[in-house]
């Protein structure tokens, strides 16, 4: 998707040569003109399969699934919780990510109530770096016998292992709206 290329090469930020940071417009404050593109992107390449819920992770996932769902027909959006609170529903699947970020590994969490074994699930992401939070979601729909159709993220970064492994190893199908090669010098390359 050019115009979000056009985006990262703007707004974003470079830490080091693994992370990128959109603050601007996805990870913080949020653009919403421009996630309606990427909503709408989502839903023209993935307007092939049938979806009844998507699926995605507190915080960044958040906004972005939520806008891209009105492109789906208004189906509803469920966001895995990432700390246990009092009014978190004891009934619920639950699993681990290990977050290369954060370089710690934090549990997710869905109640049992809001996916079902009929449910066709999208999970959609804003970042794919090592595969562990995709993955771990996709477990959560697993466990309730939910069938995962596909994952939308919106930056893929190509260096990281993740896309091979959803890919490749998971046999799933991933979509990513840019794929970043590499980050040198805080020079951000993309895969054409
Ligand atoms: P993974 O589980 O694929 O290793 O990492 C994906 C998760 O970590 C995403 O939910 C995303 O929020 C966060 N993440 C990974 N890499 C980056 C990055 O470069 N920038 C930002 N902002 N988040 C990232």
């Amino acid at each position: 998707m050019e115009a979000l290329k056009k985006k990262i090469l703007s707004d974003g930020t470079a830490i080091g040569t693994e992370i990128v940071k959109v603050d601007s417009s996805l990870n913080h404050q949020i653009d919403v003109a421009f996630l309606n593109e990427i909503g709408k992107e989502f839903a023209r390449i993935f307007s092939d399969i049938e979806v009844t819920k998507i699926i995605t992770i507190e915080a960044s996932g958040i906004a972005i699934a939520a806008i891209a769902a009105q492109y789906f027909n208004n189906i509803p959006v469920v966001f895995a919780k990432k700390t246990e609170s009092r009014n978190l529903d004891p009934d619920k699947y639950h699993s681990e990510v290990y977050s290369f970020t954060k370089q710690k590994t934090y549990p997710i969490m869905v109640s049992k109530k809001y996916i079902s074994s009929e449910d066709k699930i999208l999970i959609i992401d804003d970042f794919l770096a090592n595969g562990k939070a995709a993955l771990a979601l996709k477990n959560l729909c697993e466990q309730a016998g939910a069938s995962v159709q596909g994952i939308g993220i919106v930056i893929e970064k190509g260096f990281q292992k993740g896309g091979r492994l959803l890919r490749e190893e998971n046999h799933i199908r991933v979509e990513s709206l840019a794929i970043i090669d590499s980050i040198d010098d805080g020079k951000i390359t993309f895969r054409d």
